[in-house]
This record gives C-alpha cells, sequence and structure tokens, in this order.
C-alpha cells in the first residue's frame, strides 16, 4: 500500500495526448466506463490497463529557520542604500522571475529596500552544490560561473538573478556559483524574504479589508464574500489633476481611495476633497445610472475599483441581491423559530422582496398580527411614534404563539425601504412543519444532537427522525427499561426524573432533557442496565424499526465502528502489531490488533530524533488536538495518542481500502462518474474542516483511502492548521499547492479548493495539470503560475468549468463565493449530497479486501512485540537532517 517504489514519474507521457488527441487513449477509457461494475475488483480494472507505477510525491517539510547563513559567507556588506539605477536594476530583474512578477508593488518595493550589497572578490564561492539553499541575488555588477559537478554550465552578469530556490525551502543546491571577477550582488535570506511578505501582505490584507467594510453597502457581507470581494479588486493610478470621471458619464464602477486625495466637483464648484479610505461611486454597483459629480484627481492617487459586471460574474447576480438576501440571512438567524441554516437557505432565495417609497403602506390597521413575516432589508418604517429599521423582523413572536391579536396601527414606509416577506403557510411548507410543533421539534432536535451516533446524520435526516417519536407517561416506580432484555427503543426524558440501576444498585438519575437507551438502535444487546421512574414521567420514544427508516445497514455499520473507536482505555502494551501499512512523511504507521477484543487499529509512530530533526513540536501538537476535536465519517478517526521515551503514538481507526494514489496508478484514468462521487465526497470534507476554521493544506490522491464500503476518508493531518483569516507558511507538496502559497503574501482555505482542482484534474486526465513530469517545486511552481490549462480527455464542459473554477488564481472564486453554490454547480447536478452524507449512494466501486485473519492470528501465535516490530523498522533509516541544536527541552508532548 502506497510504496515509495522507485517508478519513475516521466513513464506517463502527456504529450503523447497532446499530440493526437482523437487518440487511442480516448478509446480505451470509454471501454472502462463500461466495464466499471458496481463491485468489481481493482485487480481485474487494472489488467489491460497497467502502467508503471508512479512514485508518491512528498509534502515539503516545514522549513526550519535559518540559525544563521552559510552562504556567500566571504562576502562583505557594503551597504543598503539604492540609486534609482540600482532600484531599476532589481526592479527588472525581479519582474523577470516568473515567481516573484505577481507579487503587489508594494510588497515588491519592500523586498527590494531589505536587499543588502555584497562584495566578493574573484574566485570566490557564492555557494555550493549540494548544500542547503539560504539566500537569493541579484547581480549588481562583476561575473559568476555556474558550475555543474564543476563543469562551467553558465555565466552570471549584470542584473541575472540566481538562488531563488532558497525563496521557498532549503532543498539542496543543484549547482555550485563562484566569482570569476570581483563583483557586488544583492542579497536576501529566505528568513527576511518571508517575514517581510508577511508583514506587507498583513499590512494591505488588513487595510483592504478595512476598507472595503468601511462602505455601507459591503457592511453585510459574509467573510468568505469579503474575500471575494478582494479578489476582484484592481488598482488605479491617476496624475494630479486627472479627471476621474464626468458628471453625466454612465458609471460602472465604485472606487475606494488608497492613496491620495480626490475633489468631488458638481457644476464647477469643488464641494468636498476626500482622502484616504473614502469611497465614491457606490450607486453604481446596484444600478446603472450616470454619476452624479464629476471625480477629479487632487494629487496623485491610487484608488481600489470595484466593477459591477465582475460583482455579478463572482456573486453570480446584482450586488443589491447578495447583501439582501445577507439581511435576510442573518436576521432570521436571529429568530428562535429559524435559526436551523438548512431552511433559512430556501426561505432566502423565495421570500418576496417589495420596494416601498416614502408614505406607502406596508401593513394596514386591524390586520392580524402572525400572519406573515416582514423583515426589513432597507430604509425604516413608521409605527405610529415608533421606528422599525434595517434587520428588524415583525410578526414573529405572534406567529410561534398563534396570536389573535391585530395591528393597531398603520406601518409605513418612512424613506425609500425594502420590505421581505413570507406567509405563516409558505414558511410552514419550507420547513415541512406546522409552526404550532416547532418548539418541541427544536427541543428534540438539540437532544438528539448530544447523542453522539447522531452527530454524523446531516440534520434533514435528524428532521425526519423526529415524526417518528411517540409520547409515553410512567407512574413513579414504574420500569422503563430492564437490564438483560434485549432494547429496542431509545428515551428522552421530556419530564420528570429516572434512576439507572445496575444489579440492584442505583448508578445514576436523569433529570428532564437525558436521553437513555441509544446503544438499542445500532446494536441488538441486552440492556446493560434498568430505568424505573423516580417521579411522574413522561418520555419521547424511539423504535429501532423507525430508526431503520433512515439509516440503513451500510450507515448502521460505519455507526457501530465509530462507537467502538470511542474506547479509550486501551493501552500501547495492549496491541499486538500485525504489520507495516505505511511510510509517511514523518512517521510509520503499523497495522495493530487489540489483545482482548481482537479489533483492528493504526498506529502511527514518530521518532523523538525525527521530531527534534524537524521541529515538529508544533506540527504534533497541532495534528492531535485537531483530531481530537472532529469527528466524521470521512475522516480518519483517533482514539487516543501516547508517548515514550523515543517516540510518540496516534492511535487511529484502521482505514481498510486504497488510497487514491494506488487507484489511480492503477487504473491511469478514473471513470468520470467515480470522480464525480469522489470529488463529491471531498467537497463534503472541506467543507466539514473550513467550517471549524481548518486548512487541510496537504490535499492530494496519497491522503485519501478509498474504504472499504467505496466512500473516501481523509487521513494525514500533518499539514492541517486551525486559521482564522490568512496564514503564510509554505506547505504542502508542489504539484497540489496553490500559487499564493508559494510566493509567501498568505492564503486562506481556499487553497485547498486549489487542490481539489488538481486532483479533479488528475483522475481524469491521468496526469496532474502543470509540471507532470518536473520534481523541481520550483519549475512546478512556474508551470503553476504560467497556468496553461489544458485538457486533453475531459469533453464535457460543466467539468471544464468546475476544474477552470478550482484552479483560479483569485483564490476567493475558487468556491464560488459560498458552499452552497458550488454544490449546485452543474458538475454536481447527480449528486444527492444527503445521500452522499448518509451514505446511501452507491459507490460505482469497492475495493476488494485482504481477508487479514490468518496475518492477525499468526501474530498472536508468534506474540509479536510492537516495541520490537516498531525498533526493528526504525534501524533501517537514515535521517536526511540532524538536528543541530540540542533536544527541546520543554514540555511539549504534555498533551500526549
Ligand atoms: P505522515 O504524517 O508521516 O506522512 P501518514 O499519516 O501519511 O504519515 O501515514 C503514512 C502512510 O501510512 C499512509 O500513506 C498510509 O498508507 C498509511 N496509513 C496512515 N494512516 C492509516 C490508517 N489510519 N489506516 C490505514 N493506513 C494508514
Ligand atoms: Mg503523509
Amino acid at each position: 500500500m502506497g510504496s515509495t517504489c522507485s517508478g519513475c514519474i516521466s513513464s506517463e507521457q502527456p504529450l503523447n495526448i497532446q499530440n493526437n488527441p482523437e487518440s487511442s487513449t480516448s478509446a480505451v477509457i470509454k471501454e472502462e466506463k463500461e466495464e466499471i461494475e458496481p463491485t468489481i475488483s481493482i485487480e481485474s480494472l487494472s489488467k489491460a490497463y497497467l502502467i508503471p507505477p508512479k512514485q508518491q510525491r512528498k509534502s515539503l517539510v516545514k522549513n526550519k529557520r535559518l540559525d544563521h547563513i552559510t552562504e556567500i559567507h566571504n562576502g562583505k556588506i557594503i551597504s543598503q542604500q539604492k540609486s534609482p539605477k540600482e532600484q531599476q536594476l532589481l526592479n527588472n530583474a525581479i519582474n523577470s522571475l516568473l515567481i516573484l512578477r505577481n507579487i503587489d508593488e508594494p510588497c515588491k518595493q519592500k523586498l527590494i529596500d531589505s536587499m543588502k550589497l555584497y562584495h566578493l572578490e574573484s574566485k570566490e564561492i557564492v555557494f555550493e552544490q549540494g548544500r542547503p539553499s539560504e539566500c537569493f541575488f541579484i547581480v549588481s555588477s562583476g561575473r559568476l560561473e555556474v558550475l555543474k559537478d564543476e563543469n562551467r554550465i553558465s555565466i552570471l552578469k549584470q542584473g541575472d538573478c540566481f538562488g531563488e530556490q532558497a525563496l521557498f525551502d532549503d532543498s539542496p543546491r543543484r549547482n555550485t556559483v563562484r566569482t570569476v571577477e570581483k563583483s557586488f550582488l544583492w542579497v536576501i535570506d529566505r528568513n527576511n524574504y518571508r517575514s517581510v511578505l508577511e508583514y506587507q501582505s498583513a499590512l494591505e490584507f488588513k487595510e483592504t479589508n478595512d476598507f472595503i467594510t468601511s462602505v455601507p453597502i459591503f457592511k453585510s457581507l459574509t467573510d468568505e464574500q469579503l474575500q471575494v470581494l478582494i479578489s476582484v479588486l484592481t488598482l488605479q493610478d491617476y496624475e494630479k489633476d486627472q479627471i476621474i470621471f464626468n458628471e453625466g458619464e454612465p458609471g460602472d464602477t465604485l472606487h475606494i481611495v488608497k492613496e491620495g486625495e480626490v475633489n468631488v466637483i458638481i457644476n464647477n464648484n469643488i464641494l468636498r476633497t476626500m482622502g484616504k479610505g473614502s469611497f465614491y461611486g457606490d450607486q453604481a454597483l446596484i444600478s446603472r445610472c450616470a454619476r452624479t459629480a464629476t471625480i477629479k484627481a487632487n494629487t496623485s492617487v491610487t484608488v481600489l475599483v470595484i466593477k459591477r459586471d465582475s460583482l455579478v460574474e463572482v456573486f453570480g447576480s446584482g450586488i443589491e441581491d447578495v447583501i439582501f438576501k445577507n439581511i435576510i440571512k442573518t436576521s432570521l438567524e436571529k429568530t428562535t423559530m429559524l435559526k436551523d441554516t438548512s431552511n433559512i437557505q430556501k426561505i432566502q432565495d423565495f421570500i418576496k422582496i417589495i420596494h416601498y417609497s416614502p408614505g406607502d403602506y406596508i401593513i394596514k390597521k386591524g390586520t392580524r398580527k402572525g400572519q406573515k413575516l416582514y423583515i426589513v432589508v432597507k430604509g425604516r418604517l413608521k409605527c405610529g411614534n415608533n421606528y422599525i429599521e434595517a434587520y428588524e423582523i415583525i410578526g414573529e413572536s405572534e406567529m410561534k404563539r398563534n396570536s389573535k391579536d391585530k395591528f393597531l396601527e398603520n406601518i409605513i414606509a418612512d424613506t425609500q425601504s425594502v420590505v421581505a416577506e413570507i406567509s405563516k403557510k409558505r414558511l410552514e411548507s419550507f420547513m415541512d412543519i406546522k409552526i404550532k410543533k416547532l418548539n418541541i421539534v427544536q427541543e428534540i432536535l438539540s437532544i438528539l444532537q448530544k447523542v453522539s451516533i447522531f452527530r454524523y446524520l446531516p440534520i434533514e435526516r435528524l428532521k425526519l427522525l423526529v415524526k417518528f417519536f411517540s409520547e409515553q407517561a410512567y407512574e413513579i416506580g414504574e420500569s422503563i427499561i430492564s437490564q438483560g432484555e434485549v432494547g429496542d427503543k431509545l428515551y428522552i426524558l421530556k419530564n420528570g426524573t429516572v434512576n439507572i440501576i445496575k444489579n440492584n444498585d442505583i448508578i445514576r438519575t436523569l433529570t428532564t432533557g437525558s436521553f437513555f437507551g441509544e446503544r438499542a438502535l445500532i446494536y441488538n444487546e441486552p440492556r446493560s442496565a434498568s430505568v424505573i421512574a423516580s417521579s411522574q414521567v413522561i418520555c419521547l420514544i424511539l423504535e429501532k424499526s423507525s430508526f431503520k427508516k433512515i439509516v440503513d445497514d451500510k450507515m448502521n455499520n460505519a455507526l457501530i465502528k465509530r462507537v467502538e473507536l470511542q474506547n479509550d482505555t486501551i493501552g500501547l502494551n495492549d496491541l499486538i502489531p500485525i504489520k507495516i501499512l505505511g511510510k509517511g512523511t514523518y512517521g510509520r504507521v503499523y497495522l495493530c490488533a487489540d489483545k482482548e477484543k481482537k479489533s483492528l487499529y493504526a498506529l502511527k509512530s514518530v521518532t523523538r530524533q525525527k521530531i527534534a530533526a524537524y521541529e515538529l513540536y508544533e506540527n504534533l501538537n497541532t495534528e492531535r488536538s485537531i483530531l481530537m476535536k472532529i469527528d466524521h465519517l470521512m475522516i480518519v478517526k483517533l482514539v487516543k495518542t501516547f508517548k515514550d521515551n523515543l517516540r510518540v503514538y496516534f492511535l487511529m481507526e484502521f482505514v481498510r481500502g486504497i488510497d487514491l494514489f494506488d487507484l489511480q496508478s492503477k487504473l491511469s484514468i478514473i471513470p468520470l462518474e467515480n470522480t464525480r462521487f469522489y470529488v463529491s465526497c471531498i467537497v463534503i470534507i472541506l467543507d466539514f474542516l473550513h467550517k471549524n476554521d481548518i486548512i487541510y493544506r496537504d490535499l492530494k490522491p496519497e491522503n485519501m483511502f478509498v474504504d472499504e464500503e467505496g466512500y473516501l476518508k481523509l487521513i494525514d493531518f500533518g499539514s492541517a492548521k486551525v486559521v482564522k483569516g490568512k496564514t503564510y507558511s509554505n506547505l504542502g507538496t508542489p504539484h497540489y499547492m496553490a500559487p499564493e502559497i508559494m510566493t509567501g503574501t498568505g492564503y486562506t482555505c481556499s487553497i485547498d479548493w486549489w487542490s481539489l482542482g488538481i486532483i479533479l484534474y488528475e483522475m481524469l486526465e491521468g496526469f496532474v495539470p502543470f509540471g507532470p513530469n518536473e520534481e523541481d517545486p520550483i519549475i512546478i511552481y512556474e508551470k503553476v503560475v504560467g497556468h496553461n490549462l489544458i485538457f486533453y480527455n475531459i469533453s464535457d464542459n460543466e467539468t471544464k468549468s468546475l476544474i477552470q473554477q478550482f484552479l483560479s488564481i483569485k483564490p476567493g472564486v475558487r468556491n464560488l463565493g459560498s458552499i452552497e453554490k458550488l454544490k449546485s454547480h452543474d458538475f454536481f447536478n447527480k449528486i444527492n449530497w444527503e445521500s452522499v452524507l448518509c451514505r446511501q449512494t452507491k459507490p460505482k466501486f469497492i475495493p476488494k479486501i485482504n481477508d487479514l485473519s490468518q496475518e492477525v492470528s499468526r501474530s498472536f501465535i508468534a506474540r509479536k512485540n510492537l516495541m520490537e516490530m516498531i525498533g526493528r523498522e526504525e534501524a533501517q533509516e537514515i535521517l536526511y537532517r540532524q538536528n543541530s541544536k540540542a533536544a527541546k527541552t520543554f514540555n511539549w508532548d504534555s498533551n500526549f
């Protein structure tokens, strides 16, 4: 499984396909599609199309900060001063590099400002082949030679740059560079480069954010929508006295002043002067209207420009519509009636939006209250002496209590206003429930969400379940459950108290709002205790037969597995090792069995030596805390962690199946329907992670398993991070990394969508889109930035459009602004999201699972020892990096 065999990456030749797009390859795919049968084994599938195995792609290891610089150690620092001519030289040099070209101008300038001039005599080494990369250089004057294996391969002269790989990581130098004559070099090291970029981009990001949210119409945008907005901003410069636009001209842009001042002129009179952070032209975003004033630059000016068309492009509709919906959503979320968002989405789309002029009637005196909900979206309403403002709701509490009251005053528009309204009937049909039953349903739902097995079900399913509950009353002393009987009901205590009695001892007392008996829903087993009413009791009861209507056998099995994994009394000594499952970037993973129950686990071990060498303290703690916090059927479950003098360990769910990398290697191309299913699983996973503020950062086929049920399961959280806003570290696997990670200007969770775009392309084409035959991160990056996206096999438009969307250079637009929009992309038309979540969609491919029972018994008989096996495996490894400093003494592993 996932072995690091030495098959060469270049064995697949996309070029063949490029030359002849109609070649036999497409014929093979057609056959393959027909051949895929629901439970066909991967072996039989792969026979005809066996290609040499690809090599797994390595994640970048976390960069150590440079302690001290060893490159250019014979150089002397001359200065940091730059003449205009030198400025120009540095600018040109930086712009000649694809990888730096896209950085913002202020960032570029800061970089140039931080470069220092070094002087070197003739025949001095700048850096040596094979040594870790540290600095980036631009030749100010002189000449240098580039040597590969001691042979000169080129000459560097004034204005040339070299050594740029150092800006990304410490991978070994591929050449030696040496001066041919006395030379001057501009130099920046990786630490400086990354911190300059980080600081500068954070500043820009914050400033832009502040600017945008100061425009009232953008105030209601969600963080995600703000990201989208930022990604379509452009910058525009104007000279002093230049007219930016004229009164009466048709307008379609909003401007925000970033630097300088502008004058607002009407009828040749300067009305006012506006500075940094002011904006004008906001009406143009909402409707096509003429400019009401002339705007002229009072100094030289830089403005942020937002075009109406680009807003429509990214938001799908006019900005006003987006804003109205946001306000409706925020207002509805505040209500107790509708706080559940799944309904809000639907209501938002269908609610009636009405525009009113001052004086218009919205509600007439004498109308019965609570028959309609009204939300003020814009403007202000008047009701007697009171005003009702935007975001306020009329009629909610009356609707909920089915009030018979009437409005005693007219409600009238006080200004130009917009009001959204929806009738009680319509609401009930959306929610699929009578409003008067809402209270009890919400109560049951909130209790169900506390029952662990229900955590894995989508809220829509839980709502279905609620309908099956029935009520039952018990007298004091009456028995509700008897120990030893096979149970078939879950109970919620609606009213009263009960005692849990085991072998005649009261072990616990439960009060109103508690639940008991939940195991009976998924197991066929005797009750482990009795439950007796200790007061008058009313229970809400769910029968197993009803539960089975919404949870089928597959899902039930998945739930049982999860429940078993909650056993955290297990220790390292209880484990018998079976075999090694895989080697990762840092750790080794072993298949183990519990001595008692014989249930299987995967145990990842990471040596302290490696932890010190790569300074993994924070990584491992993050991996642990994230895995401990999250619980999702499509994500590997962490049971427990351990530590000893030599290592730390992660005891995990054992994922049986095949990883997507192996599947891809065997099939070369994954049929479209299978791909669609896998991509929707990944969408579900990413949605879950991002909602929990987790960026995964290393999405690639190697980290995803097709499990024994044919569903995906994500493993390896070694690169994941909890992030609100932006982060900067250079992590991931080059072929799957979004461009903004490499430049160091900061990124958000939208990088995961980029990786998904790469995966989607790869599944259908058989190779990654950018630099499939390259290994050098810099070259891969250049290909990514070059962004030459060519489709060979992929022919349908919805797939192409989704890939282009995911692989957009603009991070904010990759998920189309919201997960709901993404899920309704045409590519997913055939996907029933709820059914995928409940494991009711039948996967087209189920991996063939090897029977492990013999191996397990052999290991039991041989009384294999876990520590011995781990020790043996580790003895074979040589560390590429040694720890330079003494192992950290601080208590980094206290959580393990
Ligand atoms: P690392 O963090 O060191 O990269 P990974 O978590 O990626 O380690 O694990 C390395 C390999 O071990 C994986 O590629 C996979 O083949 C195997 N593996 C990891 N976790 C599991 C698991 N829970 N079940 C089965 N195999 C696993
Ligand atoms: Mg890994």
